[in-house]
């Protein structure tokens, strides 16, 4: 294992941040019990005092096929699970397309798009070492109980990429904004939208600094350049005081703040 210092500022998606020391973790080292895991930060709003932080490193990044069971590392980027599962025409990968991060990632955050996620196509996951059957995960909306560091997944694969879903959940995002963000904010609560919640209390396109509600979707948390955590976490904490005070409903966040 080394260290390394990751500008938050720059690597996160969301763009706020500061740099921050991460332990990077490599294959065969032990897995330090006292540091919180982190992916690529696509889902994380993090502050300039985040618990202690690791990453798996580049060894962690792997695909192979042998006997219609794909193994893929946990730091493997989920565009290229995609590409591979295009060229080697596997039936299910569809959904994983524009959805930015690692696999381990998508594993903690059941990550998904509509009724497709990751939970429904993988069989188990190797977490802190030992190998994992799905049916043993709790995992639900926008969240899986590992329990540990998740390094490598198994899938059973079938053939069939189709370019024609794969179309269509790319239309799905043509609603979304380009510019920097984590995502959604908020999960979605039972039976209802967060963006709609943000819209009725009037916060769509409404700012702090640099960081905005977006005015393209508004359960996506903008960073136009320079945003800062505080910034970010006031917007969160406004939305969540008015859209309690409106409807009695409490939003959770969907992104993670450290
Ligand atoms: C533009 C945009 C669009 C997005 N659209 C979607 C969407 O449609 N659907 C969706 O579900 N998400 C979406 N996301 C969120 C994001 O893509 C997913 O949550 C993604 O899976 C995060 O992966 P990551 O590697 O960046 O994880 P991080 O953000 O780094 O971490 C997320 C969580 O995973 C845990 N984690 C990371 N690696 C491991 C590991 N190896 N073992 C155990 N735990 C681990 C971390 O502790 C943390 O709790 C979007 C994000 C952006 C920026």
């Amino acid at each position: 294992m080394y260290s390394k210092t990751i500008d938050f500022s720059k690597f996160s998606s969301i763009k706020v941040g500061v740099p921050i020391e991460v332990l990077m973790i490599e294959c065969g080292d032990e897995l330090p019990k006292d540091r919180m895991i982190i992916g690529h930060a696509n889902n994380l709003l993090v502050s300039s005092t985040p618990p202690p932080l690791m990453m798996l490193s580049k060894d962690f990044s792997f695909m192979e096929l042998e006997d219609e069971v794909l193994t893929v590392g946990c730091a493997t980027p989920t565009g290229k699970l995609l590409s591979f599962a295009k060229k080697h025409d596997l039936a299910g990968f569809e959904f994983i397309s524009k959805l930015p991060g690692s696999i381990g990632g998508m594993l903690a955050m059941n990550a998904g798009v509509k009724s497709y996620e990751i939970f429904n196509i993988l069989d188990a996951i190797k977490i802190d070492g030992l190998w994992v059957d799905k049916k043993e995960i709790e995992h639900g909306y926008r969240v899986a109980k590992l329990g540990g560091v998740a390094t490598e997944v198994r899938f059973n694969v079938t053939r069939g990429f189709s370019t024609k879903l794969l179309d269509e959940l790319v239309a799905l995002r043509a609603n979304q904004p380009k510019t920097a963000s984590a995502g959604s904010a908020f999960k979605n609560p039972e039976g209802d939208y967060a963006g709609r919640l943000i819209e009725e209390v009037g916060l769509k396109g409404v700012s702090k600094g640099a960081m905005q509600w977006s005015e393209v979707h508004a359960n996506f948390l903008v960073n136009h350049g320079g945003g800062t955590f505080e910034e970010a976490t006031y917007l969160i904490d406004l939305a969540k005081d008015k859209i309690f005070e409106k409807f009695g409903v409490v939003l959770k966040e969907e992104v993670q703040i450290l």
